[in-house]
């Protein structure tokens, strides 16, 4: 047997995933077992030298492991995150500085349109420019009847998942240069959604098409738009969701048998952006545990 084939299926914890308290937005330091941002593995090759990116949800989960490969491949990087998440968005901060690149905190809620806009704008002027735009920042809510589903938490989910990216995409393309990015988190759930993510699932499907979209409207600009589509990953978000019974069995679901962990997410993330996909625009990349999207 080869020695350092690692199986995928045995990687990271399988089961037993505690529930949360179902509160938003869920802190790192309350998400048990801590997940793995790859703070200990990812190790760059300046992939990303020089370049200027922007990741909103940068401070926890997902966007954190991105921020962390971001740097480690030679970029400076900007997050956005909720005021409240300030303590992740400095342990983020401090990753990014310590593999050697600038770390600049923007806390803001992006379910206002000026807020969303003076993200860009405050990233652009405080990285001199912007090559890289992460549209990640996300919120869902487990649904149990439309009874208990109000406008207001509508709202709140079609604002911060979808009104927030077309807002700073907006704000940001005008200014974007060729060999730029917009990334995007949608996820599995734009392709088999769950009654009880409805509203999120609306959002990420019209994620799909928003990249299809622009990628086609932005060709001749010679910048690229793709989208990633995790399926179940250990995140802060998760505990927050409201899953007391889904939670044991966290990503058991899917072929690999397993949730994945944010770190599992960096790669996709570095390759969209990197030259490497010079010819990729258009795309959604899934990583799913083997999940078909
Ligand atoms: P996370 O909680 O670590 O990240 C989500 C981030 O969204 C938060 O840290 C917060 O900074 C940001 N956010 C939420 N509301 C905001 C608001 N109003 N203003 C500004 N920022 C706001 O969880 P995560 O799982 O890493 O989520 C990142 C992305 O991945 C989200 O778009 C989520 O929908 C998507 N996703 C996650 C999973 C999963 O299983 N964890 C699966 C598919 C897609
Ligand atoms: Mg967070």
């Amino acid at each position: 047997m080869t020695e350092n084939l690692i199986d995928p299926r045995t990687k990271y914890q399988q089961s037993g995933f505690p529930q949360g308290d179902g509160e938003q937005p869920g802190l790192t330091d309350e998400t048990v077992p801590r997940p793995d941002h790859g703070e200990d593995t990812y190790r760059g090759c300046e992939k990303l030298a020089g370049r200027r990116a922007l990741v909103t949800g940068g401070d926890s989960g997902i966007g954190r492991a991105v921020a962390i490969a971001y740097a480690r491949e030679g970029a400076d990087v900007a997050i956005n995150y909720l005021p409240e998440e300030r303590a992740d968005a400095e342990s983020t901060a401090h990753l990014i500085e310590a593999a050697g690149r600038r770390a600049v905190l923007l806390p803001a809620d992006l379910t206002d349109e000026d807020a969303a806009t003076g993200v860009v704008r405050d990233a652009r002027e405080e990285l001199g420019g912007l090559d890289l735009l992460v549209l990640n920042a996300g919120y869902q809510k487990q649904r149990e009847t439309d009874a208990d589903f109000s406008t207001e938490e509508f709202d709140r989910v079609m604002r911060t998942n979808l009104y927030a990216a077309f807002w700073m995409s907006r704000e940001a393309l005008p200014h974007m240069a060729a060999g730029s990015s917009i990334i995007v988190t949608t996820s599995i759930q734009a392709f088999s959604p769950s009654p009880g993510l409805l509203d999120y699932a609306m959002t990420k499907a019209a994620l799909v098409a928003f990249v299809q979209a622009m990628a086609e409207q932005q060709g001749e600009s010679g910048i690229r738009v793709n989208g990633v589509a995790p399926g179940p990953i250990w995140t802060p978000l998760i505990p927050a969701t409201g899953w007391p019974k889904k939670l044991p069995h966290f990503g058991q679901d899917t072929p690999l048998g397993r949730a994945g962990q944010p770190a599992e997410l960096a790669g996709a993330y570095v390759y969209l952006a990197s030259d490497d996909a010079s010819y990729v625009s258009g795309a959604i990349l899934p990583v799913t545990g083997g999940r078909h999207l």
